[in-house]
């Protein structure tokens, strides 16, 4: 009786999010996020599920008969559109906004593979020409733009709050989840799984990511449900956040200073909820005059995409960004700020030497329009790097972080002489004691913890936090670890 746990995904690391469980002969994943490293684990991990291929397309006997999404970050949708590909034709619950999300960074993320492909095959078919042995078969992407477009018609969009039969549970055996606000970005959920069998009911609750009080946009997370069983994150088990507050008053003290030197502020920053928060937060700071009005460029295709989901789902804003739209003003857009699609309008920022501000991805300037920017403001002393979120060891934005005095950009030799600031303050992820307050409300009937989606070292530390303050047992899962709880 209960649910059986199988932990798969983001189990003792951060990235590729999938748990499976099992209850009255029932089977459900809970997210199918993409495992993102070194290019051979990736393709080992990415291309095995959970569920076997011959179980994906069987909805009605053993197979698998629903996925549900905690939100739209690929290390938790990623892998979706290979499960497709795979036979997967059952339903995939989420919000309405992770559903428009998932749009254009599925899509994204397929066109990346599909690049990815065609690179090695290039390289192989070079190799050929020099006399080297034959390759292997061609490298095939992981999915396809295909793939990610028939993972779109597979969502069926569930309300927060709103409790929801899966396919093919009924109310007496199986599945029924519930949503309730992460509050880590747009759409994002924490997910309370009921499950029930032989007449007895067992709630587990999924966190999904958690978010942070007071983010821009996004509204505040949800208390956490009572549950008898928590499967909760530890990104930051470890650590601890600068508070959310000043960050207004350290954003506006940058750009007056850069602006009041004549340079350019060049902005590396993630895609989707860091750029529509800093594009909020300047637009603010305009209208207040408390920065000079200067020319904003996001330049971006997938960006652009994304802040056109964030103007439709209002229902998800926070009241400071509902006053702000109902003042009259649209948060993602005012005179001084442009959107740019094309490489060509990407390409004539370069020529553009007065006071600005330009964001681009990658956030960690490992590839895209980032780049070219870099490469054209980062010998000028007047300029400013502004990091904005969490940068990877040996990514060149860590090698800017940490201010070498030299650094390689498109293979070639640039000295940093940009200033570099970082502002880590909207980070969309609890730290420890942010997690802590989160699961307090639900600690009373919980049975056991199982943490997920952390290094080692942050798990360790929250989970040594959490048996000191509530006395709970912890359990930090490897991959292919499976429990039977009830
Ligand atoms: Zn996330």
């Amino acid at each position: 009786m209960g649910i059986r746990l199988h932990f798969w995904g983001a189990a003792q690391t951060v990235t590729g999010s999938s748990h499976h469980l099992e209850c009255a002969g029932r089977n459900i994943l809970l997210d199918c996020g993409l495992f993102q490293g070194r290019r051979q684990e990736a393709q080992e991990i990415n291309t095995h599920l959970a569920m076997e291929p011959t179980q994906l397309g069987d909805q009605n006997g053993a197979g698998l008969s629903s996925v549900v999404l905690s939100h739209a970050h690929i290390d938790h949708s990623g892998n979706l559109p290979w499960l497709i590909r795979q036979g997967y034709r059952g339903p995939i619950y989420t919000t309405p906004s992770t559903i428009d999300l998932c749009d254009p960074m599925l899509k994204d993320s397929a066109h990346i593979q599909e690049g990815d492909a065609e690179f090695m095959n290039r390289r192989r078919g070079r190799r050929k020409i020099i006399g080297a042995p034959p390759g292997a078969e061609p490298v095939e992407p992981l999915y396809t733009q295909e793939d990610a477009a028939q993972v779109l018609r597979q969502f069926k969009p569930v309300k927060l709050h709103e409790p929801q039969l899966l396919e093919g549970s009924t109310k007496d055996a199986g599945f029924s989840v519930s949503l309730t606000n992460a509050g880590h970005m747009l759409g994002s959920a924490c997910v309370l799984v009921e499950a029930v069998e032989n007449g007895q009911t067992t709630r587990l609750l999924f966190s999904g990511d958690v978010g942070r009080k007071n983010l821009p946009i996004i509204q505040n997370p949800d208390a956490a449900p009572a549950a008898d069983y928590l499967i909760m994150e530890s990104t930051y088990g470890n650590r601890l956040h600068q508070p959310i507050g000043p960050v207004r008053q350290k954003l506006s003290r940058l750009v007056k200073r850069v602006a009041a030197r004549g340079g350019r502020i060049i902005v590396p920053a993630f895609a989707v909820e860091r750029t529509q928060q800093l594009v909020m937060l300047l637009h603010q700071l305009t209208d207040e005059k408390l920065i000079p009005e200067l020319p904003i460029f996001v330049d971006s295709p997938l960006a652009t995409s994304v802040t056109e989901v964030f103007r439709k789902h209002t229902e998800d804003w926070d009241r400071e960004a509902c006053e702000f739209y109902h003042q009259g003003d649209d948060p993602f857009g005012w005179e001084q700020l442009m959107y740019t699609r094309t490489v060509q309008e990407s390409k004539a920022l370069n020529d553009l030497h007065v006071p600005s501000i330009v964001m681009a991805a990658s956030g960690m300037c490992e590839a895209g329009r980032i780049l070219h920017h870099l490469k054209n403001g980062i010998e000028d002393p007047r300029n400013l790097i502004l990091i904005t979120g969490y940068q990877a060891a040996n990514t060149l934005g860590r090698k800017l972080v940490d201010r070498l005095p030299e650094v390689n950009i498109f293979g070639e030799p640039m000295r940093l002489r940009a200033e570099v600031d970082s502002i880590g303050e909207l980070s969309g992820h609890a730290d420890q004691n942010e997690l802590l307050a989160w699961m307090e409300p639900a600690v009373k009937g919980l049975k056991k913890v199982y943490l997920v989606h952390g290094e080692p070292l942050a798990q360790l530390a929250l989970k040594e936090e959490i048996e000191k303050r509530y006395g709970l047992a912890v359990v930090c899962p490897k991959r292919g670890d499976r429990f039977a709880v009830s």
